[in-house]
């Protein structure tokens, strides 16, 4: 399989062929091998236009959902970025080429060691995983340049918007369980302001800041 041709017809065109301006960012999309992210029977899809199941009810976000959210964080090399939901550890590898460190924090166990094992495989050293409920946030590594939240949430966590850096930006689905709005969250003298971006469908942030569990 020709991972790198399906790579770059991926960028071109549903990347930049969406919009995605930031050459950064486009970049680091051609970098990033996705196939390394996804389950091995679902290798064939791995650059395809749609999310992929990588296991316990969870997915690895569609490439431009992932593209958009990372553009919008608007990241220049030096910050210190927080990730809820580590999924398959795709959208990390992502902002790991993109800024200092990256702190991500995942649910679901299993997921975590796969995924912790991947970036170890490919080498990702400014990436810091742990297992856990995301919605208390890192408080020992606050404060926090950018904060993504890759699971659906009503509100944004409490925790979150507090480890976030003044004039800092935060993304995240905002919304019920089955449609939310991609919404930019900016920091300004200590308050967050909120920009509708666009609809989305993402699995929901189970936490004690966030959805409660069934
Ligand atoms: N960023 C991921 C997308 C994963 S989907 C990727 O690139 O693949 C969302 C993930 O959020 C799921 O793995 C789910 O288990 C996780 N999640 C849900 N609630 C969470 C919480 N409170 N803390 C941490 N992770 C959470």
């Amino acid at each position: 399989m020709d991972y790198s041709g399906l790579k770059k017809q991926m960028v071109d065109e549903q990347i930049a062929g969406r919009g995605i301006k930031d050459r950064r960012v486009l970049a680091a999309f051609y970098k990033v091998p996705r196939h390394k992210f996804v389950p091995p029977d679902k290798i064939d899809s791995a650059y395809g236009d749609f999310p992929v199941p990588i296991g316990a009810g969870q997915t690895i976000s569609q490439p431009y959902i992932v593209a958009l959210m990372t553009e919008l964080l608007d990241l220049k090399g030096s910050e210190k970025v927080l990730e809820i939901g580590a999924g398959s550890g795709y959208q990390a590898a992502i902002l790991a080429g993109l800024a200092r460190e990256v702190y991500t924090i995942e649910r679901v166990p299993a997921l975590a060691i796969k995924t912790g094992g991947i970036f170890k495989e490919l080498g990702y050293n400014n990436i810091k995983l742990k297992t856990g409920d995301g919605t208390l946030g890192w408080p020992e590594e606050a404060p926090f340049d950018r904060v993504i939240i890759t699971a659906a949430s009503p509100v944004v966590p409490q925790p979150l918007g507090e480890q976030l850096k003044e004039n800092g930006k935060l993304v995240l689905p905002l919304g019920e369980s089955f449609s939310q709005i991609l919404t930019l969250v900016e920091k300004e003298s200590g308050e967050l302001h909120y920009k509708d971006i666009c609809g989305c469908v993402f699995v929901p942030l189970v936490g004690k800041y966030g959805l409660r569990e069934e």
